[in-house]
Formats: structure tokens, C-alpha cells, sequence
């Protein structure tokens, strides 16, 4: 398929804006063909104003049109096959393994929503059945379900130019929810999201999707961004990348005169904490497993362990030991953007007041990074906070502690992150309890014995957490629970059977489960 360039809007090709950029081979630092044409303001207004009127038809669909949808999606997605994961290897240097496994998750996932809806107990439907003999007053028949709540703005992430991207967990979530999505695709893998974005809107054209249902903007700047997080049609969004952009857009949205909601997924360091009993009786393992995971992807997951809490006695020197030889034998990575090779280098720099006890050795050109492993001590760390932020790369820090309490007290002065790790026997679990219920309170996910890079998408899974790490730390980005994002309750109190939807008429035509009078189940209600 040949690239052209042009924003998607509707089912239609956006005109040629003047303003112009190009994908960049990370590899060799060079532009690589065709330009691509930044939206306006005009645009954006076009796409969210057909969002809006889309909404009003693809909000009524039948649960079973909308899931029909979405597995038309991933197939038009998958059919685009190796062209996809060649230009994807091409714009961002990820290796095809890593690629064609995302492109799977990628479809996967819109497969899972699809077949939540179809399921349909999602929407959380609850019935009060009235009591018309109540005293004093009778009791009114109450039910409430949650109802798509709009068109949504979805920014693609750098870091996943796939399962987080244009046709990524946001994009998924918010379609099965019952919405429209305008997408502003990231600059570092233009032709990927055009690749993606028009197997979007051929499989919406032929399912019979209301025009406007998706569109596709590019920009190399934050106008359309900004533009659309404030357009009055605009109802939601769904951002992962830096705190500082997170942050710009979420206040932009709470600056409206009507502020919506924006789940912004931004930065996390990850705390790995190796409790003693498991740093004596597992040090090469642990470490082997701790490289593996601070490097994959080059260190660029927000899920990065970042920061590794370790003991001084015998094991833990052992484990710092085999983490210094792993780094110091690793080769150098190549990072996605010219932007982030730069905060990487400055993040490296600014950390050189730190031992940095390992880093492997650099060749070539293009965004590369080398492998670096920082190590100081507990009290570094409790008097300069910002060694505990995120540096986005192949870099981990190791700090050092003695004392019991100290740990304690750096657990409580955390912000909040992702997840945390915990490496320990039963007997350290029971010894640090008070370290469990610290953390529970810091992140979305707790680890243990494991790695917090490899996020399954489930029923289950929690990828959120306290503020900076979201902007909402009730809610996930990944797994099925991430639909909740883009809905709403809608509570209809004394409505005829007929003008209800589905969901809460009494025949329970769908079959779902519900909460009636308090309990759950699935039986019919009597008219
Ligand atoms: P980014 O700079 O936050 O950009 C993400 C998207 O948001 C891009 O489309 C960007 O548009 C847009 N954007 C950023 N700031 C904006 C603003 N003020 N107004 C409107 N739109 C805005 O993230 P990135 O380019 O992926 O990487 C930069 C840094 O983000 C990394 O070095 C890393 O520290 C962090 N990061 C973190 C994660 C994570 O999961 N924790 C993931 C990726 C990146 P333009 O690019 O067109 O300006």
C-alpha cells in the first residue's frame, strides 16, 4: 500500500498541509520518505465535530454490530501483515519478533473486547424494583447501567507502535465501549498509523459504521493535540507518554468550561525491592532476571524496573556484582526518537554525581544508548527525590540499604507508580508485612518473585496507579477493566420495559448478569 501522507478524516483523505515532516530510521538518524502532512485547526474541528455526529448512530449499535466490528478490525489490521511490521521495523528499529508479537497483542485485544461486549455483564447493570406499598413513600423502580460517554481523543504511544498506537488498548476500549475515536498519531511512526488507521476505516466502511467513527491526525508539534483535547465534542481521552505532555493535556482538559476526563499514563520507575532471605538464596538468578527486564525493549517500558532496593550482607553483593557484569558485557540499544536518545543522555549525565558502577560501550550512529547500571546508598536517594524518577532507556539504579526502618520510610516518601516488586521467601513477607501495606498504597500492581515488564492483557490486570503515574488511579489502560474509562452511569428511574435499553429490561434479553434488589443474577424479572 502506498503511503500518502494525509490525515484520515472520516472515511476520507485530509487535504496536504503545507507544514511537512518525515519518520526518522533510528538505526541511521536519517528521514526516510514520504512527507507527511500536519493537520490544522481546521481539521481537528472536522474530525471531532464527525465524531460527534457518528456518536449519536454507533452509540445505538447492537452489542453484537459493535463486536462484529472489532474483529473486522483486527482482521483488516492483521491482513496488512508483513508490510505493517516492516515499515513499523523501519520507523522505530524494533526487531520484527518484538513486532509481530505486538501486532498479535494488537488484534488480540480488540478480539477481547469484542467478545466483553458480546458477553455483555460489563455494563454493570443494576435494578431497585419499586415497592409501591413502602411507607412512608412508595419506592420508585430505579435502574442504572454504564453508557458510552463520547468521542474520545486516543495519542498513540512512541513505546508501542502498535498495541498502544492508533488501533491500540484505547482505541479498542473506547470502540467496544460505544464510541467514536479521533487519534492523533505519534510523529516517531507515521506510516505505521497510516497503515493501521486506513485498515481501520476500510473495515468501518464495509461494517456500515457512521462516517466519522474514526479519524486519524498527524502533527509533529502539540497544536492538534491541544486543538482536539479541547474541542467541545471531544468527551474523553486516552494519553501514555511524558509526565510533562500527560500533565499539559490534563490540565487542558480540566481547563474547559466543561472539563471531561483525560487518562493520562505517564511516568514510573518501578521499585524493586530484593528482601533479604531471597538476595542470599537466589543473587544470579535475581539479577539475570533484573537485567533481562531493565533492558528489554531498551528500557523503554513505563513498566522499566528503575529502581532496585538491595541489602549490603553477602547475597546482595553477589547480586550486584553479577548485575555489573551483565551490563558491562551487554552491547548498546537503539532508542526510538532523537528526543528520547537525548533525555536518556541527559538523565545519564545528571546521574554522574552517582557511582556508575557498569555501561557498555557505544558504536555507530543513530539514536543509540549505551546499557548503564547506577548504584549509591539509601540516604542519596532520601535527600535528592529525583533519583527516583523515571529515566526512560536502558538504565537501572541500585540503592543500598542497612537499616529496616529507612526502607520504610523511603517506601513512604514514594510517589505513585505503576507497580513494585518484592523478591523475598514467605519468611520475608512476613518480616516486611508493614513494607506490603506501604506499597499497596504507592502503585496499580504488586510483584512478586517476578518482573514488572510483560503486561498480560486480562480481566484482571491493573495498569494504573496513583498520580504521577496516571491521572486516575481508579482506572487501567491495559486489560478489559480499561473499557470502564470511557463510560458512564445512566440511571433511568420508572421507564416503561419497552423504551429501556436491553441491558435492564425485564426479560434480560441478553442474558448478562445483574444486579437486582442487591444480588447478582441472570434470571428474567417477572413483567
Ligand atoms: P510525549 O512527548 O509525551 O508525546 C506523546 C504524544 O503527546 C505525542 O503525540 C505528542 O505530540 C503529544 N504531546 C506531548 N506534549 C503535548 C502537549 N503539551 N500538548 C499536546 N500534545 C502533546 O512522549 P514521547 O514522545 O513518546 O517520549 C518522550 C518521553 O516520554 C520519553 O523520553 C519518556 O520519558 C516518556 N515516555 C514515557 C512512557 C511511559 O509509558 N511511561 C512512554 C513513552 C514515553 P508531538 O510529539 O507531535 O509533539
Amino acid at each position: 500500500m502506498e503511503l500518502r501522507g494525509q490525515s484520515l478524516i472520516g472515511f476520507e483523505a485530509a487535504s496536504r498541509n503545507a507544514t511537512t515532516f518525515r519518520a526518522m530510521n533510528p538505526l541511521t538518524g536519517q528521514a526516510v520518505p514520504p512527507d507527511f502532512h500536519g493537520a490544522n485547526v481546521a481539521d481537528v474541528d472536522r474530525a471531532a465535530r464527525m465524531a460527534e455526529s457518528a456518536f449519536r448512530s454507533y452509540s445505538r449499535w447492537t452489542v453484537k454490530q459493535k463486536a462484529k466490528l472489532l474483529t473486522q478490525i483486527a482482521s483488516a489490521i492483521e491482513a496488512l501483515g508483513q508490510e505493517l511490521i516492516d515499515r513499523t521495523a523501519l520507523e522505530t528499529a524494533l526487531g520484527q519478533d518484538r513486532l509481530k508479537g505486538e501486532l498479535a497483542r494488537t488484534c488480540n485485544q480488540l478480539r477481547l473486547f469484542a467478545s466483553v461486549i458480546e458477553e455483555g455483564s460489563w455494563v454493570n447493570a443494576r435494578i431497585d424494583l419499586a415497592d409501591p406499598n413502602r411507607k412512608p413513600l412508595p419506592k420508585a423502580d430505579i435502574r442504572s447501567m454504564l453508557r458510552p460517554i463520547g468521542p474520545v481523543a486516543v495519542f498513540g504511544a512512541s513505546n508501542f507502535p502498535l498495541a498502544f498506537s492508533v488501533a491500540g488498548g484505547d482505541t479498542a476500549s473506547a470502540l467496544a465501549a460505544g464510541n467514536p475515536v479521533v487519534a492523533k498519531a505519534h510523529p516517531a511512526h507515521p506510516g505505521a498509523s497510516e497503515l493501521v488507521g486506513r485498515a481501520i476505516i476500510e473495515a468501518c466502511h464495509a461494517g456500515g459504521a457512521p462516517e466519522g467513527i474514526f479519524s486519524l491526525l498527524f502533527d509533529s508539534g502539540t497544536e492538534v493535540g491541544s486543538k482536539l483535547v479541547q474541542h467541545p465534542s471531544i468527551k474523553a481521552g486516552g494519553f501514555t507518554g511524558s509526565r510533562t505532555g500527560g500533565r499539559a493535556l490534563m490540565d487542558l482538559a480540566a481547563a474547559r468550561p466543561d472539563p471531561i476526563p483525560f487518562f493520562a499514563e505517564m511516568s514510573s520507575t518501578n521499585p524493586v525491592f530484593v528482601l533479604p532471605r531471597a538476595a542470599a538464596e537466589r543473587a544470579e538468578q535475581i539479577a539475570t532476571g533484573l537485567y533481562g527486564s531493565f533492558t528489554l525493549g531498551a528500557g523503554q517500558f513505563c513498566t522499566k524496573p528503575g529502581l532496585i532496593l538491595l541489602g549490603l550482607d553477602q547475597g546482595a553483593e553477589q547480586l550486584s556484582a553479577n548485575l555489573r557484569e551483565l551490563t558491562s558485557a551487554a552491547s548498546d540499544h537503539v532508542l526510538l526518537t532523537a528526543g528520547i536518545c537525548k533525555s536518556y543522555e541527559r538523565g545519564v549525565t545528571q546521574r554522574t554525581k552517582l557511582r556508575q558502577v557498569a555501561s557498555s560501550r557505544l558504536k555507530d550512529a543513530g539514536f543509540r544508548a549505551t546499557t548503564t547500571l547506577f548504584e549509591t546508598d539509601l540516604d542519596a536517594v532520601l535527600s535528592d527525590h529525583d533519583l527516583a524518577e523515571e529515566l526512560f532507556g536502558p538504565s537501572t539504579l541500585v540503592v543500598r540499604y542497612q537499616q529496616r526502618d529507612k526502607l520504610l520510610r523511603f517506601a513512604e516518601g514514594l510517589e505513585g507508580h505503576l507497580t513494585a516488586t518484592i523478591h523475598g521467601t514467605e519468611q520475608d513477607l512476613r518480616d516486611y508485612a508493614d513494607l506490603v501495606e506501604i506499597l499497596e498504597n504507592k502503585v496499580g500492581r504488586l510483584v512478586f518473585n517476578g518482573y514488572p515488564t510483560g503486561v498480560e492483557v486480562s480481566h484482571a490486570m491493573v495498569h494504573g496507579g496513583p498520580y504521577p503515574s496516571t491521572s486516575d488511579a481508579r482506572f487501567t489502560s491495559v486489560g478489559t477493566q480499561a473499557i470502564l474509562r470511557f463510560a458512564r452511569p445512566v440511571c433511568f428511574q420508572s421507564f416503561p420495559d419497552a423504551a429501556l435499553p436491553q441491558e435492564l429490561q425485564n426479560g434480560n434479553p441478553l442474558g448478562i448478569w445483574r444486579t437486582v434488589n442487591g444480588s447478582l443474577s441472570r434470571e428474567a424479572l417477572s413483567s
